[in-house]
């Protein structure tokens, strides 16, 4: 499959980087209104291609997303100096109407994966802006904080991550909740297989693993500013279900109708994604506090959402 990335700044490339590497699409396009960037994004990704695989790595405009089943957006502009984030998201939201209708015009067709931070908030004006369904409009949400919950249980369990069943729900920032009544180690609740191995979930690991998920982007950006690798290997990811039309679960963000007596409201949820985009909603058990912590999440990215006038 044929996909764009427009935005080719550290999440864009870090993307089609692991795209590339992955050979999980046969041709990437980055667009960018920095020309010269996609263009060497393009070109130094290309360079790493003949070692991994065969996808074709170009630079070009929006015209040349023709014929792109996913287009991944990932361009977005920095917080200026004493700017609100409800002033950056209002900027971010320009962005995505200068976008949208010129990557539809080229790729009718595609599904829109939005990386854009706050991704629920541009998930959400991305489908508004678009027209599209939102099955069709699916922002990486908490993809990444649901593997490294999955990573930071599967580490205490002394079990591999891919055999920790858990997620995280709700926004992609700091109101997210962190699934543990509905959190599996194969086949046990985490609270069984810890008592099993000898390995307790005490409340001081669960705070750890909590503060571990919730403030691992904060430490990142501490020390190199930002962060693009792991949401790019995300990405590729979310990529990866769609083009192999895999019906895997994953957290993600679309707008949803109703969660926890909040409409239309774009959060993540486990979901099953394939070639059509997400397939079905599965909504997790929850105990009364992770229900509470939820409706919490939901409600402020409304609010965020209602006081954005776009
Ligand atoms: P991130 O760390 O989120 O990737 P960057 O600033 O590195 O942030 O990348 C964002 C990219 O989005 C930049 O390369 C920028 O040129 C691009 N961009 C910003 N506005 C637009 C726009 N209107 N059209 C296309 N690309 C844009």
């Amino acid at each position: 499959m044929q996909i764009g990335i427009v935005g080719a700044g550290m999440v864009g490339s870090a993307a089609g980087y692991a795209i590339a590497l992955k050979g999980t699409a046969s041709k990437i396009t980055f667009v960018d209104y920095n020309a010269d960037l996609a263009r060497a994004q393009a070109e130094d990704i290309a360079h790493a291609v003949p070692f991994a695989s065969s996808t074709v790595v170009t630079a070009g405009d929006y015209k040349d997303l023709k014929g792109a089943g996913v287009v991944i957006l990932a361009a977005g502009v920095g917080q200026k100096p004493g700017e609100s984030r409800l002033e950056l998201l209002a900027r971010n939201a320009e962005v995505f109407r200068q976008i949208i209708d010129k990557v539809l015009d080229a790729a009718p067709d595609a599904i829109l994966l939005v990386a854009t931070n706050p991704v629920d908030i541009m998930t959400q004006i991305a489908t508004r802006l678009s027209g599209l369904p939102p099955q069709r409009v699916i922002g990486s949400g908490t993809i990444l904080d649901t593997a490294r919950f999955r990573h930071l249980i599967g580490e205490h369990l002394g079990v591999s991550a891919r055999s920790i069943h858990a997620y995280v729900l709700g926004e992609h920032g700091d109101s997210e909740v962190l699934g543990w009544s509905s959190a599996r180690a194969g086949t046990l609740s985490i609270k069984e297989f810890g008592a099993q191995m000898r390995v307790p979930l005490t409340a001081g690991v669960k705070a750890r693993i909590d503060d571990g998920v919730r403030n691992a982007a904060y430490t990142i950006i501490n020390g190199k500013g930002a962060t693009w690798y792991g949401i790019g290997a995300g990405l590729e990811r979310l990529l990866r279900a769609i083009t192999r039309d895999e019906q895997t679960v994953l957290s993600v963000s679309i707008v949803t109708p109703k969660v926890e007596g909040v409409n239309d409201v774009a959060l993540s949820i486990p979901r099953i994604v394939g070639a059509q985009g997400v397939v079905a909603d599965l909504f997790p058990e929850l105990d009364d506090g992770e229900h509470e912590a939820l409706g919490a999440s939901a409600r402020l990215l409304k609010q965020t959402l209602d006081a954005l006038d776009y």
